[in-house]
């Protein structure tokens, strides 16, 4: 940009054509906005003047001429002046309807041609003392237009002109050339200051404005200069090369003149390939579209040989609208993994020096682009360790920090070369290439596994972790981000069939994560929705029948699916944290409507592990049993096994604390996990309910089973512990589990599931059926 004179010719200042460049559009901003801003004055001084005249007129000229033309000049002045006064307040306003120059001088002109009617129209008609009046306010509203007007030329010269056409009128009244003479002078003198005025204006606008860009340069080479970038960049509004320094051209094997007018994005991705397994292209294409400024992304270049990376600033004009962009980037791939500067820093895991999850993402952009482009395959491997959290909770940070360490090397030793990085607490990553071969990965997770299994010696003792892992090929997703889901999903799907085993991604999981998602945001509805209810399923006394407890169960009736099995929901809502809630309102409503049956009745509820965390459940039990009334001596809480997979102390104090509130325990579903009697001695369980498994199992001749069934009984009652056999479904069943020493008995046999509401009446035909003396 420069300002030399060439560029203020007076058709240069006076064209009322739309300027085509930026900084011309700038310059004419500035100029409308400046007139907006004295807009009121303007306006004030036009209201003023008219006031005078039609007061000093009233007299000599009629007054509904007078009127009508104060009207005229009150309307164009008070509408004109509010919408300057919007303009200048409200700045949304002002970009959606901009001042613009034909209008600005339309509406001058309009009240310039106003001031013609005094000298043409009345002049002639009024004694000598009120013509002197007109012709000074003529004479003063031409100066005072040039003056205030003056930022405009093209509104200002067409404002003095026509004024001059008046004052002409009158001198000619006079008869006098020396007057019409001197009033074109006048008026000329005037336009030639609107000129000199406005082109110092112009240039003063101008000026400004390349130092504000000069500026912006300066920063960004400083900029430039800290971020020991190699290239600068420009792109327009429309993201197409403005342009590029010869280096940076000459990176991409061509000039830059071959690169202006390009559009940027197929320079970097001209197949649009990258983008799509490039989280950190993607990235840079995001932001563009937003018109967002970015910083240090990442990009892979030519099928992943070369990564680059690049920052960008976005350009705006004065009314904030997008311009386009200007930017750094240099080269980063021999730094990126071997460099000791900050661009490898970024990439480092500072706990155990092996690759961080940023690293480990543009990795994987890599060996996906190079299978894509023909090279070997890739997969990768999630490895979760299976007792960390116990290590962290029980020995400290410290000690979890070395064994992290001990991790990161054992797993560089097993990995054979490929990248391992960590992606965040006790979770690492393998980025494999070469075959995506079952057996071959499988070898390598086995591997892997067996070299985790290994005690590490930690100070005097030694701690056994073990590993879960999850793989995924790059068959299985076509962009890194799915790779990192498909390989988590694995994980998960390996973590459910039991710790320390390893998982390959299936089509299926995909599915089933679907699934699981919407039936996750069914489920936060259904709570808000009270779609939820209980219903209570009969447990009694396995010689007289007598009804002891009722067993809480959740149904979920869905709009669509219909009635949905708590074994399919309950994981979901565990998954999305939201048991705690949902497990609060089970207890309150189920303690509610317990509260109104026979006090011999008791009340069990299901609690799952998830609810075990910390003191909440103690105090929840606490202050529903105060607000319902119902005594904890008549409230049994049913949790399984798995609660005591995490190995969590904190699993063991919460049950402490639930026990000394006077409630009962219940061990459920024994004999579908471990057996593991340990439990039973360690929580103090009241009550132990043997899985349906066992049930039917005894009942269809297993002699086995049966001797363990009645072993488990004989040990329960020495102990101290109540038992209930669950599921069962005939006479036969229900005598077998009686002869075998069980007390209590559960399952469709002695009664569904129902709503609260329905309570049997111990009739005497009923009372029968459950001892099972009749039927
Ligand atoms: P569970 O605690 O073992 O509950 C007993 C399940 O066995 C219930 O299934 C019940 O309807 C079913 N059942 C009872 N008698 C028989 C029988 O004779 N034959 C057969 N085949 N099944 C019988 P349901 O209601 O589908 O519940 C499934 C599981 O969902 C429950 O197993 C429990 O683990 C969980 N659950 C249900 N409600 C809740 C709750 O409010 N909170 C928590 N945390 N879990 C719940
Ligand atoms: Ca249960
Ligand atoms: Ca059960």
């Amino acid at each position: 940009m420069d300002s030399t004179a060439t560029d203020l010719t007076l058709g240069a200042l006076l064209s009322s054509a739309e300027p085509t460049d930026e900084t011309s559009r700038a310059v004419r901003r500035a100029q409308l906005a400046a007139l907006v801003r004295l807009g009121p004055a303007t306006i004030s001084i036009q209201l003023l003047a008219a006031a005078i005249v039609c007061v000093a007129l009233r007299g000599e000229v009629p007054v509904w001429e007078l009127a009508l033309w104060l009207v005229c000049s009150f309307m164009i002045c008070v509408t004109r002046g509010m919408r300057a006064w919007r303009l200048r307040q409200d700045e949304d306003y002002a970009r959606r309807r901009p001042a613009e120059l034909r209008a600005v001088t339309l509406v001058i002109a309009a009240l310039a041609a106003l001031w013609l009617v005094p000298p043409l129209v009345w002049f002639a008609r009024v004694s000598l003392d009120l013509q002197l009046l007109v012709c000074l306010l003529c004479a003063g509203l031409m100066s005072a237009g040039s003056v205030t007007l003056a930022t405009v030329p093209q509104a200002a010269t067409m404002y003095v002109a026509i004024l001059t056409v008046g004052t002409t009128a009158m001198a000619l009244h006079f008869g006098n050339s020396a007057q019409v003479l001197l009033t074109w002078l006048y008026g000329f003198v005037l336009c030639w200051g609107v000129l000199a005025n406005s082109r110092q204006f112009v240039s003063n606008v101008r000026a400004r404005l390349e130092l504000q860009e000069q500026g912006e340069l300066i920063a960004l080479l400083r900029e430039f200069e800290a971020s020991g970038s190699d290239w600068l960049w420009e792109l327009d509004a429309e993201k197409r090369v403005v342009h590029v320094s010869r280096a940076m051209a000459e990176a991409l094997g061509c000039t830059p003149d071959q690169l202006v007018g390009r559009p940027a994005a197929s320079v970097l991705d001209p197949d649009g390939a990258v983008a799509r397994i490039s989280a950190g292209m993607r990235s840079l294409f995001d932001h563009a579209r937003r018109g967002a400024a970015f910083r240090d992304v990442a990009v892979p270049m030519f099928g992943g040989r070369r990564w680059w990376t690049l920052s960008g600033k976005t350009l705006v004009d004065s009314t904030g609208r997008l311009i386009g962009w200007r930017g750094v980037g240099s080269d980063i791939t021999d730094v990126r993994l071997t460099g000791s500067d900050a661009v490898r820093a970024a990439r480092k895991d500072p706990l155990t020096a092996i690759a961080n999850r940023l690293l480990v993402r543009e990795q994987l952009e890599e060996s996906l682009l190079q299978q894509a482009g023909g090279g070997p395959c890739c997969a990768l491997l999630l490895v979760d360790l299976d007792r960390f959290k116990l290590v962290n909770d029980t020995l400290g940070h410290a000690v979890g920090d070395e064994l992290l360490c001990e991790v990161a090397s054992r797993l560089e030793g097993a990995a054979g070369g490929a990248t391992v990085g960590r992606l965040g607490g006790d979770e690492f990553a393998i980025v494999w290439t070469g075959s995506c071969d079952r057996a071959e990965l499988g070898g390598l997770a086995e591997r892997i596994m067996a070299e985790l299994s290994r005690a590490v010696p930690v100070g005097s003792s030694a701690l056994h972790v073990g590993a879960t892992i999850g793989i995924a090929t790059g068959r299985d997703a076509a962009s890194e981000d799915q790779l990192m889901r498909c390989a988590d999903l694995a994980l998960y799907s390996a973590k459910r069939a039991g710790r320390g085993s390893h998982a390959f991604f299936e089509q299926a999981m995909r599915e089933e994560a679907e699934e699981h998602r919407l039936l996750e945001n069914d489920v936060r509805d259904a709570l808000n929705s009270n779609a939820l209810r209980l219903v209570y399923q009969p447990i009694v006394e396995a010689g007289s029948g007598r009804l002891v407890a009722r067993e809480a169960l959740l149904r979920w009736d869905h709009p669509v699916r219909g009635e949905v099995s708590p074994d399919v929901f309950i994981p979901v809502i565990e998954d999305a944290g939201l048991m705690h809630q949902i497990g609060g309102w089970v207890l309150r409503q189920a303690c509610t409507e317990a509260a109104e049956w026979p006090s011999e009745v008791s009340l069990s509820v299901n609690v799952s592990a998830s609810q075990l965390n910390g003191p909440g459940l103690a105090n929840t039990v606490v202050n529903v049993l105060a607000a319902t009334g119902l005594p904890a001596s008549r409230l049994e809480l049913e949790v399984t096994e798995n609660i005591f997979i995490g190995d969590d102390p904190a699993t063991l104090s919460a049950l402490d604390a639930l026990r000394r509130l006077g409630i009962r325990l219940v061990l459920d579903d024994f004999g579908r996990g471990y057996c593991s009697f340990g439990y039973l001695r360690q929580a103090r369980f009241a009550k132990l309910k043997v899985d349906q498994s066992f049930v039917r199992a005894a009942a269809n001749g297993d002699a086995d089973c049966a001797a363990i069934v009645r072993a488990i009984f004989a040990l329960a009652r020495s102990l101290g512990i109540c038992t209930t056999a669950e599921g069962v479904e005939s006479d036969r069943e229900a005598e077998l589990m009686r002869q075998l020493g069980c007390d209590q008995l559960q399952g469709f046999h002695l009664g569904r599931p129902e709503p609260a509401e329905v309570f049997r009446p111990p009739t005497e035909e009923w009372q029968h059926r459950r001892s099972g003396k009749g039927a």
